[in-house]
Order: structure tokens, then C-alpha cells, then sequence
């Protein structure tokens, strides 16, 4: 099997960059990132990466950042990882300043010429991380995909499009870079540990999404879409089908609503398919009938594997809220793209709020049926055995 590596920067990354000079060049500086150890340590117990450290080091050698001053914290840090069972296989310095544009310094790929075109490494589901665009610009020159530590609601500045599509999660917590790696890593016993979650970024020229997804949750939700209707709806959502829900959205609302709420609806479809996993020991099918006053909302899922809607539903204003009513189809529709299921929709009423307040209400009592666990926590309710 080809081996997937992971190239890891080292200050902003691993261990905190000093405000003062950027240089950790004493023991005093030398701070890990938060959380970095234990969620390092899991993903070399529970993963097959090969470790190798990417770092520029600018003047190191120079009277600005003597030798001496490097190695002694540096060490000390590789110590620190190798005792928790945190290897790197290679540590690779660039020693040269920016302005010498030289072929070894990030985002340039001179230290790493072993990895690229040779067969032994399997580049594609390899990952760079680092806290810098130039750390998303080397994922992109390498043919690796880029995650980068720092905040997703900033406005990152990359040079092209396609290092920014190359960048597959933001994120300042190393918490949710292993749960992250560890869903695109789903052998050895994760079906055993699965816990039900997921976490979704999903970033277009248009928008920039992250979810989090609870599915045996309490009802708790932290939603931001920037559409207060569209909140309310999702807010039902979480608390009918009892899911732990948290959505920050940043969309280009100024166009108007259409991507933040096709692209919302892609990215929640995507959560529940990667919470729901395997699909084994659950319910699969839901279906409840709410009323709400003169409306009545019948709402039918199957977590199949297969994406259908039928949509019988008729809204004769343009607008609920802020929200296009021509968007609620649409919703459903990408959220059963995203999440492979099949649901059937039929809404009667007058009253264009309550009929699609009462649909969002039944449809999150009919995921709530679907999700809910059986008796026979390895048993797939499917003849053919997988859905
Ligand atoms: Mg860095």
C-alpha cells in the first residue's frame, strides 16, 4: 500500500510563533500549540501517516538566529513528541530568507523532491499543515490537499482559486483536525468508536460553511446563516429531531440568498451522511404528519443511499421572512443530494409561514424516527446489506 504523509509545519503549527521576532530561539519560547500533543498523539496510534516536519527557519546559521539558539528548544520539543509516540520521520529546515527566493523555501518544494512522482507515496490523500497560505500553497505544488490553522471566518487572501479549493478544512482547534482525519481514515475499529458526529466545512468562491453535528444530542443550537427565517427553520430542526447543531455560514448575501442556503442544505446533508456512518443499527425510515393551525406538513425520509425528492407543495407569496419561498424545494433537494436519502414531502394549509414551519418540524421528527438506534446495534436494515 502507497503511504500518505503528512507535512506539518512547525511555528504557528505545532508549537506557538512568538509575536516578538517569529523565532523560538530559547527555552522561555518554546510553547506547544494547545491540544496538539494529545490529538498528534491519536492520530499517530489510530492513523498510517508518515510525519515529516516542513519548516522555514529564516537566517537560521546567522548572527540574527544562531544555531545554538535553534536546536536547544527545538530538541527539546521533538523529545517532548517522541515521548508521547510522536514521531517525525523527517525534519526538513529551510534556512534561507524570504527575499532569497530559494528553491528549498515554502511554498517550494526542493526539500521535498522524494515525495513527488514516486510511487510509494500516495500524494493525493496526503495533507500539508500549516498556519501560513504559502503552508495551502505547497499542499497544491505537492498535489496534497492543504489544512490550515487559523481562524475559518477570516478573509485569507490566496493567491488562486485552486489553492483556496485545495484548502479541505480551517481551523484553530487540532481537535477537529483529528476528527477530521479520522473520518477520511474509517478502518481499523472506528465503527466500534463511532460517536455519531460530524464536522463539515464546505468553502466555495460563494460561501464559507462550517457544521457540527451531533446526532444524539439535547436539541442545543448555535446558528448563524446570516438569513434570521432560515435560522428559525434549522433552530426547529435541531430541537424536533433532538440534534446537537452548531452552523456558522458567510455567504455572499449581498448577491442574494440562493448559495448560502443551497450551499447550507449540501453541507447538512453532508454532516448526516458522515455522522450516520455505516448506517448499521439504525432506523433508516421516518415519516410523521404535523399539523400547525389550518396547516399539515407530511414529510417521509429514507436514509437509503439513494437521493429522491417528491415535493407536492404549493407557496403563492415570493417571500417568508427574508427567505425566497422558491428556496424551500431547493433545500430539501440538496439536502437529499448531500445526504444520499430519499424524502417525500407533501404541505396543505394557508397560512405560507405555518406551512413551511410545520414542514421543518415534521421533517425533523421523521430524521429523528429514522436516526434513532435499534435493538441490534450491527444489524443494516437492508436485504441487500448496505445502504
Ligand atoms: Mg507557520
Amino acid at each position: 500500500m502507497k503511504k500518505k504523509v503528512l507535512f506539518i509545519d512547525r511555528d504557528g503549527t505545532l508549537i506557538l510563533e512568538p509575536p516578538s521576532n517569529f523565532q523560538v530561539d530559547s527555552l522561555e519560547k518554546l510553547e506547544f500549540y494547545p491540544k496538539v500533543i494529545q490529538n498528534m498523539h491519536k492520530i499517530s496510534a489510530e492513523m498510517e501517516y508518515e510525519l515529516v516536519m516542513v519548516t522555514n527557519q529564516d537566517g537560521l546559521g546567522t548572527t540574527t538566529f544562531p544555531e545554538d539558539d535553534f536546536w536547544l528548544p527545538h530538541n527539546k520539543m521533538l523529545r517532548t513528541f517522541e515521548a508521547e509516540g510522536i514521531k517525525f520521520e523527517k525534519v526538513l529546515i529551510d534556512k534561507s530568507f524570504e527575499y532569497e527566493n530559494a528553491p528549498t523555501r515554502k511554498p517550494r518544494t526542493g526539500m521535498l523532491k522524494e515525495y513527488i512522482n514516486n510511487s510509494l507515496y500516495d500524494l493525493q490523500n496526503s495533507f500539508m499543515i500549516g498556519d501560513r497560505v504559502t503552508d495551502m500553497e505547497l499542499a497544491t505544488n505537492l498535489g496534497a490537499k492543504g489544512i490550515l490553522i487559523g481562524e475559518p471566518t477570516q478573509d485569507w487572501l490566496f493567491p488562486n482559486p485552486k489553492v483556496e479549493d485545495n484548502v479541505v478544512l480551517i481551523s484553530t482547534d487540532w481537535n477537529e483536525i483529528y476528527e477530521f482525519l479520522k473520518l477520511e481514515n474509517p478502518n481499523n475499529d472506528y465503527e466500534n468508536t463511532q460517536n455519531r458526529t460530524a464536522f463539515v466545512q464546505r468553502k466555495t468562491l460563494e460561501t464559507n460553511i462550517s457544521i457540527n453535528l451531533e446526532l444524539d444530542g439535547e436539541g442545543k443550537s448555535d446558528i448563524n446563516t446570516g438569513i434570521g427565517f432560515f435560522d428559525h427553520l434549522l433552530e426547529q430542526l435541531a430541537k424536533h429531531a433532538r440534534l446537537n447543531l452548531t452552523i456558522q455560514v458567510k455567504g455572499d448575501l449581498h448577491i442574494d440568498q440562493h448559495h448560502s442556503i443551497e450551499d447550507t442544505a449540501l453541507a447538512l446533508g453532508e454532516a448526516f451522511l458522515k455522522a450516520l456512518g455505516n448506517k448499521k443499527g439504525i432506523e433508516r425510515y421516518g415519516f410523521f404528519i404535523l399539523p400547525m393551525d389550518e396547516s399539515l406538513a407530511q414529510v417521509a425520509i429514507d436514509f437509503s443511499g439513494r437521493s429522491y425528492l417528491v415535493w407536492q407543495a404549493n407557496f403563492e407569496r415570493e417571500k417568508v421572512g427574508e427567505m425566497p419561498t422558491e428556496m424551500f424545494e431547493h433545500f430539501f433537494k440538496s439536502f437529499s443530494d448531500a445526504s444520499k436519502s430519499t424524502i417525500n414531502i407533501k404541505i396543505e394549509g394557508k397560512n405560507e409561514h405555518h406551512k413551511i414551519e410545520s414542514s421543518f418540524k415534521s421533517f425533523a421528527r421523521a430524521i429523528k424516527n429514522a436516526i434513532q438506534k435499534t435493538e441490534n446495534p450491527n444489524e443494516i436494515l437492508s436485504t441487500k446489506g448496505v445502504l
